[in-house]
Protein backbone atom coordinates (compact mmCIF):
# COMPACT_ATOMS: atom_id res chain seq x y z
CA UNK A 1 0.00 0.00 0.00
CA UNK A 2 3.08 2.14 -0.63
CA UNK A 3 5.67 2.88 -3.30
CA UNK A 4 8.47 1.77 -1.18
CA UNK A 5 7.11 -1.89 -0.60
CA UNK A 6 4.96 -2.31 -3.49
CA UNK A 7 7.77 -1.71 -6.39
CA UNK A 8 9.91 -4.40 -4.20
CA UNK A 9 6.93 -7.20 -4.04
CA UNK A 10 6.33 -6.83 -7.41
CA UNK A 11 10.00 -7.15 -8.76
CA UNK A 12 10.30 -10.24 -6.28
CA UNK A 13 7.16 -11.61 -7.68
CA UNK A 14 8.43 -11.24 -11.18
CA UNK A 15 11.59 -12.86 -10.23
CA UNK A 16 9.76 -15.87 -8.66
CA UNK A 17 7.90 -16.52 -12.11
CA UNK A 18 11.00 -15.83 -13.97
CA UNK A 19 12.50 -18.90 -11.92
CA UNK A 20 10.05 -21.02 -13.06
CA UNK A 21 6.96 -20.34 -10.24
CA UNK A 22 3.09 -19.62 -10.94
CA UNK A 23 3.19 -16.11 -8.66
CA UNK A 24 -0.08 -13.92 -8.18
CA UNK A 25 0.11 -10.59 -6.58
CA UNK A 26 -2.63 -9.59 -4.54
CA UNK A 27 -3.17 -6.11 -4.47
CA UNK A 28 -6.43 -3.93 -4.69
CA UNK A 29 -8.05 -1.56 -7.74
CA UNK A 30 -6.45 1.38 -7.30
CA UNK A 31 -2.79 0.22 -6.63
CA UNK A 32 -2.87 -2.86 -9.29
CA UNK A 33 -3.06 -0.21 -12.10
CA UNK A 34 0.73 1.13 -11.05
CA UNK A 35 2.42 -2.30 -12.31
CA UNK A 36 -0.60 -3.76 -14.43
CA UNK A 37 1.56 -3.07 -17.86
CA UNK A 38 4.46 -4.62 -16.52
CA UNK A 39 2.89 -7.66 -15.75
CA UNK A 40 1.10 -7.84 -18.92
CA UNK A 41 4.58 -7.94 -20.76
CA UNK A 42 5.98 -10.71 -18.25
CA UNK A 43 2.43 -12.79 -19.12
CA UNK A 44 3.43 -12.19 -22.86
CA UNK A 45 6.72 -13.20 -22.70
CA UNK A 46 5.37 -16.72 -21.00
CA UNK A 47 5.95 -16.30 -17.80
CA UNK A 48 3.16 -17.42 -15.36
CA UNK A 49 2.31 -14.15 -13.75
CA UNK A 50 -0.74 -12.66 -12.69
CA UNK A 51 -2.23 -9.93 -10.33
CA UNK A 52 -5.31 -10.99 -7.97
CA UNK A 53 -7.50 -7.55 -6.47
CA UNK A 54 -9.40 -7.35 -3.46
CA UNK A 55 -11.63 -3.95 -2.94
CA UNK A 56 -9.90 -1.50 -0.39
CA UNK A 57 -12.09 -0.46 2.36
CA UNK A 58 -11.76 3.01 2.58
CA UNK A 59 -14.75 4.20 3.10
CA UNK A 60 -15.26 1.39 5.92
CA UNK A 61 -12.49 2.75 7.62
CA UNK A 62 -13.14 6.05 7.65
CA UNK A 63 -11.31 7.37 4.87
CA UNK A 64 -12.39 9.40 1.53
CA UNK A 65 -13.16 7.16 -1.09
CA UNK A 66 -9.83 6.45 -3.35
CA UNK A 67 -7.73 6.67 -0.40
CA UNK A 68 -5.70 3.17 -1.11
CA UNK A 69 -2.16 3.99 -0.94
CA UNK A 70 0.30 5.56 1.89
CA UNK A 71 1.07 8.42 -0.88
CA UNK A 72 -2.70 9.45 -1.05
CA UNK A 73 -2.72 9.87 2.58
CA UNK A 74 -2.95 14.04 2.40
CA UNK A 75 -2.48 14.21 6.53
CA UNK A 76 -0.97 12.07 9.08
CA UNK A 77 -3.82 11.75 11.31
CA UNK A 78 -5.11 9.76 8.58
CA UNK A 79 -3.01 7.10 9.26
CA UNK A 80 -4.58 5.03 11.55
CA UNK A 81 -7.71 4.56 9.83
CA UNK A 82 -5.53 3.88 6.69
CA UNK A 83 -3.93 1.20 9.17
CA UNK A 84 -7.57 -0.01 10.36
CA UNK A 85 -8.14 -0.49 6.43
CA UNK A 86 -4.94 -2.46 6.34
CA UNK A 87 -5.91 -4.73 9.00
CA UNK A 88 -9.60 -5.27 7.37
CA UNK A 89 -7.51 -6.99 4.63
CA UNK A 90 -7.39 -10.19 6.56
CA UNK A 91 -10.54 -11.92 5.76
CA UNK A 92 -10.61 -11.27 1.98
CA UNK A 93 -7.10 -12.42 1.71
CA UNK A 94 -7.55 -15.95 4.10
CA UNK A 95 -11.05 -16.27 1.73
CA UNK A 96 -8.86 -15.96 -1.43
CA UNK A 97 -5.66 -18.66 0.54
CA UNK A 98 -8.50 -20.91 0.47
CA UNK A 99 -9.60 -21.12 -2.87
CA UNK A 100 -5.67 -20.96 -4.41
CA UNK A 101 -3.98 -22.81 -1.65
CA UNK A 102 -0.79 -21.53 -2.83
CA UNK A 103 2.49 -23.49 -1.79
CA UNK A 104 3.11 -20.32 0.16
CA UNK A 105 2.48 -16.51 0.50
CA UNK A 106 4.97 -13.88 0.78
CA UNK A 107 3.31 -10.75 2.69
CA UNK A 108 4.95 -7.64 3.89
CA UNK A 109 5.25 -6.25 7.17
CA UNK A 110 2.35 -4.61 7.46
CA UNK A 111 0.22 -8.05 7.31
CA UNK A 112 1.26 -9.18 10.53
CA UNK A 113 -2.20 -11.34 10.56
CA UNK A 114 -0.95 -12.89 7.42
CA UNK A 115 1.04 -15.31 9.46
CA UNK A 116 -2.06 -16.69 10.94
CA UNK A 117 -3.91 -16.60 7.95
CA UNK A 118 -1.44 -18.84 6.19
CA UNK A 119 -0.77 -20.83 9.01
CA UNK A 120 -4.31 -21.74 9.39
CA UNK A 121 -4.06 -23.52 6.37
CA UNK A 122 -0.70 -25.15 6.56
CA UNK A 123 0.94 -22.51 4.22
CA UNK A 124 4.53 -21.10 5.29
CA UNK A 125 4.52 -17.40 5.22
CA UNK A 126 7.77 -15.65 4.33
CA UNK A 127 7.64 -12.07 6.13
CA UNK A 128 9.24 -9.50 3.72
CA UNK A 129 9.90 -5.84 5.66
CA UNK A 130 11.57 -4.26 2.02
CA UNK A 131 14.72 -3.17 4.18
CA UNK A 132 18.06 -4.60 5.06
CA UNK A 133 19.93 -6.52 7.58
CA UNK A 134 21.49 -3.62 9.10
CA UNK A 135 18.59 -1.46 9.98
CA UNK A 136 16.94 -4.47 11.25
CA UNK A 137 19.87 -5.44 13.64
CA UNK A 138 19.99 -1.88 14.38
CA UNK A 139 16.75 -1.84 15.71
CA UNK A 140 16.94 -4.86 17.52
CA UNK A 141 19.40 -3.66 19.61
CA UNK A 142 17.80 -0.54 20.46
CA UNK A 143 15.04 -2.48 21.77
CA UNK A 144 16.62 -5.03 23.69
CA UNK A 145 19.19 -2.54 25.44
CA UNK A 146 17.21 0.76 25.04
CA UNK A 147 21.03 2.87 24.72
CA UNK A 148 18.73 5.57 24.13
CA UNK A 149 17.67 6.08 27.40
CA UNK A 150 21.03 6.35 28.83
CA UNK A 151 21.62 9.81 27.53
CA UNK A 152 20.95 12.97 28.68
CA UNK A 153 19.61 15.05 25.53
CA UNK A 154 18.58 14.50 22.30
CA UNK A 155 21.13 14.83 20.26
CA UNK A 156 23.73 13.33 22.43
CA UNK A 157 25.17 10.60 20.54
CA UNK A 158 25.00 6.65 21.49
CA UNK A 159 26.53 3.42 20.39
CA UNK A 160 24.24 0.94 19.57
CA UNK A 161 25.18 -1.98 21.50
CA UNK A 162 26.66 -5.29 20.28
CA UNK A 163 27.19 -4.82 16.85
CA UNK A 164 29.85 -5.71 14.26
CA UNK A 165 30.17 -2.17 13.95
CA UNK A 166 30.61 0.86 16.06
CA UNK A 167 27.06 2.50 15.01
CA UNK A 168 26.61 5.78 16.73
CA UNK A 169 22.39 7.45 16.64
CA UNK A 170 21.48 10.14 18.12
CA UNK A 171 17.43 9.75 20.25
CA UNK A 172 16.31 12.69 18.12
CA UNK A 173 16.86 10.44 14.69
CA UNK A 174 15.14 7.74 16.38
CA UNK A 175 10.92 6.99 15.44
CA UNK A 176 8.83 9.14 17.39
CA UNK A 177 7.55 5.68 18.63
CA UNK A 178 10.67 4.20 19.90
CA UNK A 179 11.47 7.39 21.23
CA UNK A 180 8.47 8.77 23.19
CA UNK A 181 7.71 4.79 24.10
CA UNK A 182 4.23 5.53 24.63
CA UNK A 183 1.65 3.35 23.40
CA UNK A 184 -0.37 3.85 19.94
CA UNK A 185 -1.63 2.21 16.51
CA UNK A 186 1.57 2.03 15.42
CA UNK A 187 3.56 0.71 18.80
CA UNK A 188 0.82 -1.41 18.68
CA UNK A 189 1.79 -3.01 15.05
CA UNK A 190 5.34 -2.92 15.58
CA UNK A 191 4.72 -5.07 18.01
CA UNK A 192 2.38 -7.51 16.12
CA UNK A 193 5.06 -7.51 13.46
CA UNK A 194 7.78 -8.53 15.92
CA UNK A 195 5.68 -11.46 16.87
CA UNK A 196 4.85 -12.10 13.39
CA UNK A 197 8.35 -12.24 12.31
CA UNK A 198 8.77 -15.07 14.98
CA UNK A 199 5.90 -16.64 13.71
CA UNK A 200 6.42 -16.97 10.29
CA UNK A 201 8.45 -19.84 8.04
CA UNK A 202 10.97 -17.50 6.99
CA UNK A 203 12.46 -13.46 6.35
CA UNK A 204 12.87 -12.77 2.50
CA UNK A 205 15.68 -10.05 1.99
CA UNK A 206 15.82 -7.62 -1.02
CA UNK A 207 19.79 -7.19 -0.53
CA UNK A 208 22.74 -9.60 -1.04
CA UNK A 209 25.09 -11.24 1.32
CA UNK A 210 27.72 -9.46 0.46
CA UNK A 211 26.39 -5.73 1.10
CA UNK A 212 26.39 -6.66 4.99
CA UNK A 213 27.95 -9.87 5.58
CA UNK A 214 28.34 -9.12 9.34
CA UNK A 215 24.61 -7.80 9.83
CA UNK A 216 22.79 -10.47 7.90
CA UNK A 217 24.83 -13.23 10.23
CA UNK A 218 24.52 -11.33 13.29
CA UNK A 219 20.62 -11.15 13.04
CA UNK A 220 20.60 -14.90 12.18
CA UNK A 221 22.37 -15.30 15.34
CA UNK A 222 19.81 -12.83 17.14
CA UNK A 223 16.57 -13.77 15.71
CA UNK A 224 17.28 -18.11 14.92
CA UNK A 225 14.76 -17.08 11.83
CA UNK A 226 15.96 -18.57 8.21
CA UNK A 227 17.04 -16.10 5.58
CA UNK A 228 17.17 -15.94 2.33
CA UNK A 229 18.98 -12.49 0.59
CA UNK A 230 17.19 -12.35 -3.02
CA UNK A 231 18.26 -8.49 -4.18
CA UNK A 232 19.18 -6.67 -5.27
CA UNK A 233 15.97 -7.14 -7.21
CA UNK A 234 15.83 -3.70 -9.25
CA UNK A 235 18.18 -5.66 -11.23
CA UNK A 236 15.14 -7.93 -12.15
CA UNK A 237 14.16 -4.54 -14.47
CA UNK A 238 16.50 -5.10 -17.88
CA UNK A 239 14.61 -3.82 -20.39
CA UNK A 240 14.06 0.12 -20.78
CA UNK A 241 10.40 -0.08 -20.91
CA UNK A 242 10.45 -2.05 -17.20
CA UNK A 243 12.86 0.67 -15.94
CA UNK A 244 10.98 3.56 -16.88
CA UNK A 245 7.41 2.18 -16.06
CA UNK A 246 8.46 0.67 -12.82
CA UNK A 247 6.07 1.64 -9.76
CA UNK A 248 4.31 4.65 -11.55
CA UNK A 249 3.76 6.46 -14.69
CA UNK A 250 6.71 8.19 -15.31
CA UNK A 251 5.92 12.06 -15.35
CA UNK A 252 8.76 12.77 -17.98
CA UNK A 253 9.44 10.66 -21.54
CA UNK A 254 12.10 8.48 -20.90
CA UNK A 255 13.81 8.85 -24.23
CA UNK A 256 13.63 12.85 -23.35
CA UNK A 257 15.28 12.26 -19.95
CA UNK A 258 18.09 9.50 -21.70
CA UNK A 259 19.14 12.64 -24.66
CA UNK A 260 19.00 15.25 -21.53
CA UNK A 261 21.65 12.87 -19.78
CA UNK A 262 23.74 11.81 -23.05
CA UNK A 263 24.77 15.42 -23.19
CA UNK A 264 26.58 15.65 -20.06
CA UNK A 265 30.01 13.98 -19.32
CA UNK A 266 30.04 10.68 -17.23
CA UNK A 267 29.93 11.18 -13.41
CA UNK A 268 28.72 14.79 -14.18
CA UNK A 269 25.12 14.76 -13.11
CA UNK A 270 23.94 14.45 -8.86
CA UNK A 271 20.61 12.96 -9.39
CA UNK A 272 18.38 14.34 -6.57
CA UNK A 273 15.38 12.56 -5.12
CA UNK A 274 13.22 11.93 -1.48
CA UNK A 275 10.95 8.80 -2.30
CA UNK A 276 8.04 8.30 -3.50
CA UNK A 277 5.71 10.18 -1.01
CA UNK A 278 8.13 12.40 0.91
CA UNK A 279 7.52 16.66 0.29
CA UNK A 280 9.31 19.07 1.28
CA UNK A 281 8.01 22.18 2.60
CA UNK A 282 8.71 25.18 0.20
CA UNK A 283 11.17 26.69 2.43
CA UNK A 284 13.60 23.68 2.57
CA UNK A 285 13.19 23.44 -1.58
CA UNK A 286 14.01 27.20 -1.59
CA UNK A 287 17.44 26.28 0.42
CA UNK A 288 18.22 23.30 -1.67
CA UNK A 289 17.71 24.99 -4.84
CA UNK A 290 20.33 27.79 -4.05
CA UNK A 291 22.79 25.54 -3.03
CA UNK A 292 22.35 23.36 -5.97
CA UNK A 293 22.95 26.71 -8.18
CA UNK A 294 25.89 27.62 -5.66
CA UNK A 295 27.83 23.94 -6.41
CA UNK A 296 28.08 25.02 -9.82
CA UNK A 297 27.07 21.35 -10.55
CA UNK A 298 24.86 19.33 -13.64
CA UNK A 299 21.84 17.92 -11.94
CA UNK A 300 18.09 16.00 -11.81
CA UNK A 301 16.00 16.83 -9.35
CA UNK A 302 13.04 14.88 -8.67
CA UNK A 303 9.86 16.98 -6.96
CA UNK A 304 6.85 15.70 -5.46
CA UNK A 305 4.06 17.05 -7.05
CA UNK A 306 2.61 19.91 -4.49
CA UNK A 307 -0.78 19.12 -2.86
CA UNK A 308 -1.92 22.46 -2.47
CA UNK A 309 -0.75 24.03 -5.57
CA UNK A 310 -1.93 27.73 -5.46
CA UNK A 311 -0.85 29.17 -9.03
CA UNK A 312 2.25 31.31 -7.96
CA UNK A 313 3.42 28.07 -6.19
CA UNK A 314 6.14 27.57 -8.09
CA UNK A 315 7.73 30.42 -6.94
CA UNK A 316 7.74 29.78 -3.83
CA UNK A 317 10.36 27.10 -4.30
CA UNK A 318 12.56 28.00 -6.91
CA UNK A 319 14.73 31.78 -6.59
CA UNK A 320 13.73 33.93 -8.97
CA UNK A 321 15.14 32.88 -12.26
CA UNK A 322 16.25 29.79 -11.31
CA UNK A 323 14.73 27.63 -14.09
CA UNK A 324 16.15 30.36 -16.74
CA UNK A 325 19.46 30.15 -15.09
CA UNK A 326 19.76 26.80 -14.88
CA UNK A 327 18.75 25.79 -18.60
CA UNK A 328 20.85 23.01 -19.63
CA UNK A 329 22.46 22.33 -16.72
CA UNK A 330 19.89 21.41 -13.86
CA UNK A 331 16.71 19.06 -15.01
CA UNK A 332 13.50 19.03 -12.50
CA UNK A 333 10.83 16.45 -12.61
CA UNK A 334 7.38 17.75 -11.22
CA UNK A 335 6.31 14.38 -10.21
CA UNK A 336 7.81 10.57 -10.82
CA UNK A 337 11.05 9.63 -12.56
CA UNK A 338 12.17 6.99 -13.73
CA UNK A 339 14.87 6.57 -11.08
CA UNK A 340 16.30 3.19 -11.87
CA UNK A 341 17.08 4.27 -15.36
CA UNK A 342 18.56 7.64 -14.46
CA UNK A 343 20.96 6.18 -11.87
CA UNK A 344 21.78 3.58 -14.24
CA UNK A 345 23.09 6.21 -16.80
CA UNK A 346 26.95 6.63 -16.81
CA UNK A 347 26.20 10.32 -16.79
CA UNK A 348 25.03 10.27 -13.22
CA UNK A 349 28.11 10.47 -10.76
CA UNK A 350 26.30 10.85 -7.58
CA UNK A 351 22.70 10.38 -5.82
CA UNK A 352 20.98 12.66 -3.17
CA UNK A 353 18.82 11.02 -0.81
CA UNK A 354 16.49 10.34 1.39
CA UNK A 355 18.46 6.78 1.93
CA UNK A 356 15.25 4.59 1.97
CA UNK A 357 15.80 1.18 1.56
CA UNK A 358 15.31 0.88 -2.13
CA UNK A 359 17.07 3.76 -3.05
CA UNK A 360 19.76 3.02 -1.22
CA UNK A 361 20.05 -0.31 -2.70
CA UNK A 362 19.33 0.97 -6.04
CA UNK A 363 22.64 3.31 -5.63
CA UNK A 364 24.42 0.58 -4.54
CA UNK A 365 23.60 -1.01 -7.31
CA UNK A 366 24.04 1.43 -9.83
CA UNK A 367 27.51 1.94 -8.33
CA UNK A 368 26.93 5.66 -7.11
CA UNK A 369 27.90 7.53 -3.82
CA UNK A 370 25.18 9.20 -1.88
CA UNK A 371 24.36 12.50 -0.29
CA UNK A 372 22.92 11.51 2.69
CA UNK A 373 19.28 13.12 3.68
CA UNK A 374 17.59 10.82 6.14
CA UNK A 375 14.23 11.83 7.01
CA UNK A 376 11.80 9.08 8.72
CA UNK A 377 11.55 5.36 8.81
CA UNK A 378 14.63 3.49 9.06
CA UNK A 379 16.09 5.99 6.78
CA UNK A 380 18.77 7.40 9.60
CA UNK A 381 19.97 3.85 9.72
CA UNK A 382 20.51 3.37 6.26
CA UNK A 383 22.57 6.28 6.75
CA UNK A 384 24.95 5.27 8.75
CA UNK A 385 25.37 1.83 6.20
CA UNK A 386 26.44 4.11 3.40
CA UNK A 387 28.39 6.55 5.63
CA UNK A 388 29.94 4.97 8.27
CA UNK A 389 30.38 0.90 7.52
CA UNK A 390 30.37 1.42 3.07
CA UNK A 391 31.79 4.77 3.00
CA UNK A 392 30.40 5.60 -0.27
CA UNK A 393 28.32 8.95 1.23
CA UNK A 394 28.49 12.02 2.45
CA UNK A 395 25.29 13.23 4.98
CA UNK A 396 23.91 16.22 5.01
CA UNK A 397 23.72 16.81 8.93
CA UNK A 398 20.12 15.76 8.66
CA UNK A 399 19.66 15.34 12.75
CA UNK A 400 15.62 14.79 13.48
CA UNK A 401 13.62 12.15 12.54
CA UNK A 402 9.99 13.51 11.48
CA UNK A 403 7.50 11.79 9.07
CA UNK A 404 5.93 15.03 8.57
CA UNK A 405 8.75 18.33 8.13
CA UNK A 406 7.17 21.46 8.05
CA UNK A 407 10.40 23.29 9.12
CA UNK A 408 13.62 24.23 7.06
CA UNK A 409 16.16 22.28 8.59
CA UNK A 410 19.20 22.09 6.88
CA UNK A 411 20.69 25.10 5.35
CA UNK A 412 22.17 25.52 2.25
CA UNK A 413 25.64 25.98 2.83
CA UNK A 414 25.92 22.56 4.50
CA UNK A 415 23.57 21.19 1.52
CA UNK A 416 26.35 22.88 -1.10
CA UNK A 417 29.13 21.66 1.08
CA UNK A 418 28.32 17.77 0.52
CA UNK A 419 27.50 18.03 -3.00
CA UNK A 420 30.95 19.18 -3.40
CA UNK A 421 32.43 16.83 -1.10
CA UNK A 422 30.82 13.91 -2.84
CA UNK A 423 30.99 14.79 -6.45
CA UNK A 424 34.01 16.61 -6.73
CA UNK A 425 37.86 15.71 -5.85
CA UNK A 426 39.89 12.87 -4.24
CA UNK A 427 37.39 11.68 -1.54
CA UNK A 428 35.15 12.07 -3.80
CA UNK A 429 36.94 9.38 -6.37
CA UNK A 430 37.36 7.13 -3.41
CA UNK A 431 33.82 7.22 -2.71
CA UNK A 432 33.08 6.51 -6.49
CA UNK A 433 35.40 3.81 -6.78
CA UNK A 434 34.18 1.94 -3.72
CA UNK A 435 30.65 2.67 -4.96
CA UNK A 436 31.47 0.92 -8.47
CA UNK A 437 33.10 -2.32 -6.79
CA UNK A 438 30.17 -2.72 -4.79
CA UNK A 439 27.89 -2.36 -7.99
CA UNK A 440 29.79 -5.37 -9.18
CA UNK A 441 29.58 -7.37 -6.49
CA UNK A 442 25.35 -7.06 -6.87
CA UNK A 443 25.02 -7.76 -10.30
CA UNK A 444 27.15 -10.85 -9.57
CA UNK A 445 25.05 -12.01 -6.45
CA UNK A 446 21.68 -11.88 -9.23
CA UNK A 447 23.55 -14.17 -11.79
CA UNK A 448 23.67 -17.54 -11.89
CA UNK A 449 26.05 -18.74 -9.21
CA UNK A 450 25.70 -15.51 -7.41
CA UNK A 451 24.57 -15.49 -3.92
CA UNK A 452 20.92 -14.34 -4.07
CA UNK A 453 20.71 -16.48 -7.10
CA UNK A 454 21.38 -19.51 -4.85
CA UNK A 455 19.65 -18.46 -1.97
CA UNK A 456 16.55 -18.41 -4.09
CA UNK A 457 17.56 -21.72 -5.37
CA UNK A 458 17.43 -23.01 -2.05
CA UNK A 459 14.42 -21.73 -0.72
CA UNK A 460 12.40 -22.93 -4.28
CA UNK A 461 13.96 -26.17 -3.29
CA UNK A 462 12.95 -26.21 0.07
CA UNK A 463 8.97 -24.66 -0.63
CA UNK A 464 9.02 -27.96 -3.66
CA UNK A 465 10.29 -30.61 -0.81
CA UNK A 466 7.33 -29.12 1.98
CA UNK A 467 5.26 -29.46 -0.94
CA UNK A 468 5.93 -33.18 -1.05
CA UNK A 469 6.05 -33.96 2.00
CA UNK A 470 2.40 -32.70 2.17
CA UNK A 471 1.29 -34.54 -0.25
CA UNK A 472 2.89 -37.64 0.93
N1 LIG B 1 10.82 5.99 -7.10
C1 LIG B 1 10.84 6.21 -8.47
N2 LIG B 1 10.59 7.46 -8.92
C2 LIG B 1 10.33 8.51 -8.10
C3 LIG B 1 10.33 8.27 -6.70
C4 LIG B 1 10.59 7.02 -6.24
O1 LIG B 1 11.06 5.29 -9.26
O2 LIG B 1 10.11 9.63 -8.59
C5 LIG B 1 11.03 4.62 -6.60
C6 LIG B 1 12.46 4.37 -6.19
O3 LIG B 1 13.21 3.91 -7.28
C7 LIG B 1 12.28 3.33 -5.09
C8 LIG B 1 10.94 3.65 -4.50
O4 LIG B 1 10.25 4.46 -5.44
O5 LIG B 1 12.24 2.04 -5.67
C9 LIG B 1 11.04 4.44 -3.21
O6 LIG B 1 11.38 3.57 -2.19
P1 LIG B 1 12.32 3.99 -0.99
O7 LIG B 1 12.42 2.82 -0.08
O8 LIG B 1 13.59 4.51 -1.50
O9 LIG B 1 11.59 5.22 -0.31
P2 LIG B 1 10.08 5.49 0.20
O10 LIG B 1 9.35 6.07 -0.95
O11 LIG B 1 9.52 4.17 0.66
O12 LIG B 1 10.29 6.47 1.30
Amino acid sequence: MAHGHMIPTVDMARLFARRGVKATIVSTPLNAPLFSKTIERDGQLGLDISIHTIKFPSVEAGLPEGCENLSSLTSPDMLPNFLKAIGMLQQPLEKLLEECHPSCLVADMVFPWATEAANKLGIPRLFFNGTGFFPMCVFDSIKRYEPHKGVDSDFEPFVVPGLPDQIKLTRSQLPTFIREGTENELTKLMDEISESIVKSYGILTNSFVELEPAYSEHYRMEIKRKTWHVGPLSLGNRDMKDKAERGNQSSIDELECMRWLAKKNPNSVLYICFGSFFNHPAAQLLELAMALEASGQNFIWVVRERKQTKPAEKEEWLPEGFEKRMEGKGLIISGWAPQVLILDHEAVGGFMTHCGWNSTLEGVTAGVPMVTWPLAAEQFCNEALITDVLKIGIGVGALEWSRCEQKLKVRKEAIEKAIIQLMVGEEAEEMRNRAKVLKEMARRATEEGGSSYSDLTALLEELRALETSKQE
